[in-house]
């Protein structure tokens, strides 16, 4: 037996989505026919504007370690475009910390905020990673069921059946992955004013949120007063919207005494974010041509969206789905498609993988596995085929009698 890994680590499991897309890529490679709509990744480049930024930036020899909060170009411009998205309002750059990636501005923020015997409200479905941060900061996770009838979100009265005197936050996701749900500008202000009743700290994952199918931007908890805002960290990345998921950047908007620490955390795990992909995303946030290269992204997210909401309807009009706003996911309901025998999210996958070659994930990552999830950041063609493939495998499914499907 080898020695037990410290309590840290004791509820660690690898990224169920990683896990998945890194053994869809291990088939491709063997030579099988893979159609993999399992990671949420763009499918398209990163913007010609912003990789020569950061070839520029290697050139110029902007090569040493970075600033350990970031560089003041980036943050600038972080702050200004979150400032422009939400009318205008005062958006202090100084309170931005840039980390490698969201993800580890969620770590962050999670590590700096929470600890033993605290615990940390999260509405599901959620996203892989967050439970498992909130375990990592030996925190305690409470998933709060979102409602069906409601795009899988949750209200207040959710969050109070959920809430003790030991709930110190609440982590938000909106534009949301995995459902594709947004809070309207009402439903987030009615949880801030329920957060700042308890003194519970809300962190608001915004990374989707120029990905969004509605006029403008997708409300942000930046739309709301100030005095709403004093213990809201507002988690923001380059990921998503600029087609940079490799580059590994991201960022924490948080109060100063809070950004402090987040600064000091990682001035002794990372010092700080790649300096040339600092770069890079500093043109993402600045530079007008790129604007141009994110509608154009976010219109083909949308065709797609609209795509296989219309094949859904056509082909499956018996399978419950949760209609996305944003984000570029589909998650969609299989519990009920074998008559009499509820076929689980993780069966479903494993029998879609290895009958038809399409990797999906099940609903268990996000915490309900009658779900299950389907990235639409993938070329058409992709898709269609995928599309053609699943629904074969459905109409198959809902043929087999219910007890050989349980075996
Ligand atoms: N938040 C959400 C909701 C995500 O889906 C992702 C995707 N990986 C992240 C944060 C982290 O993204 P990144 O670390 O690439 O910025
Ligand atoms: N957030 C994406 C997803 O959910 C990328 C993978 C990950 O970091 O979990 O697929």
């Amino acid at each position: 037996m080898p020695d037990p890994l410290s309590l840290n680590v004791q509820h660690l499991k690898a990224s169920e989505t990683i896990t998945i897309s890194n053994e869809a890529k291990r088939r491709k490679a063997a030579g099988e026919d893979v159609y993999d709509l399992s990671v949420g990744e763009p499918d398209f480049d990163t913007p010609a504007a912003v990789s020569q930024a950061g070839i520029q930036a290697i050139q110029k020899g902007l090569t040493r370690y970075p600033p350990n909060i970031g560089i003041a170009e980036l943050r600038t411009g972080i702050a200004r475009q979150l400032s422009m998205l939400s009318g205008g309002r005062p958006v202090n750059a100084d309170n931005i910390v840039i980390s490698s990636g969201s993800k580890q501005s969620l770590f962050n923020t999670c590590f700096a905020l929470f600890g033993p015997h605290d615990r940390v409200l999260i509405p599901a479905p959620a996203w892989v990673s967050y439970p498992q941060i909130v375990h990592l900061c030996r925190a305690e996770p409470v998933l709060v069921p979102g409602d069906i009838e409601w795009g899988l979100k949750v209200s207040v009265k959710d969050l109070d059946r959920h809430y003790s005197k030991l709930t110190k936050g609440l982590i938000l996701c909106s534009p949301c992955n995995p459902t594709g749900s947004v809070y309207t500008l009402a439903e987030l202000r009615a949880i801030a004013e329920w957060a700042r009743k308890h003194e519970v700290w809300i962190i608001s994952d915004e990374i989707y949120r120029r990905i969004y199918y509605g006029p403008g931007p997708a409300p942000s908890v930046l739309d709301l007063p100030d005095e709403l805002l004093e213990r809201v960290v507002v988690i923001a990345g380059a990921s998503k919207s600029y087609a940079m998921t490799g580059w590994r950047i991201g960022a924490a908007l948080a109060p100063p005494h809070l950004a402090k620490a987040i600064a000091a955390l990682q001035s002794h795990t990372t010092t700080g974010a790649n300096q040339p992909a600092q770069w890079a995303a500093a043109a993402a946030y600045t530079d007008e041509r790129v604007e141009a290269d994110l509608e154009r992204m976010v219109a083909a997210f949308r065709r797609r969206r609209d795509y296989i909401v219309g094949r859904f309807r056509a082909a499956a009009p018996g399978i419950e789905f949760v209609e996305p706003h944003g984000a570029f996911y589909f998650f969609f309901r299989v519990d009920g498609i074998v008559e009499g025998t509820p076929i689980g999210g993780a069966k479903f996958c494993e029998m879609l993988m290895q009958e038809e070659g399409v990797a999906l994930v099940p609903g268990s990552a996000f915490g309900d596995d009658r779900w299950v999830r389907m990235t639409y950041s993938v070329a058409d063609k992709v898709l269609e085929t995928a599309l053609d493939r699943l629904f074969r495998f459905i109409d198959r499914l809902a043929a087999v009698p219910a007890a050989e499907a349980r075996s």
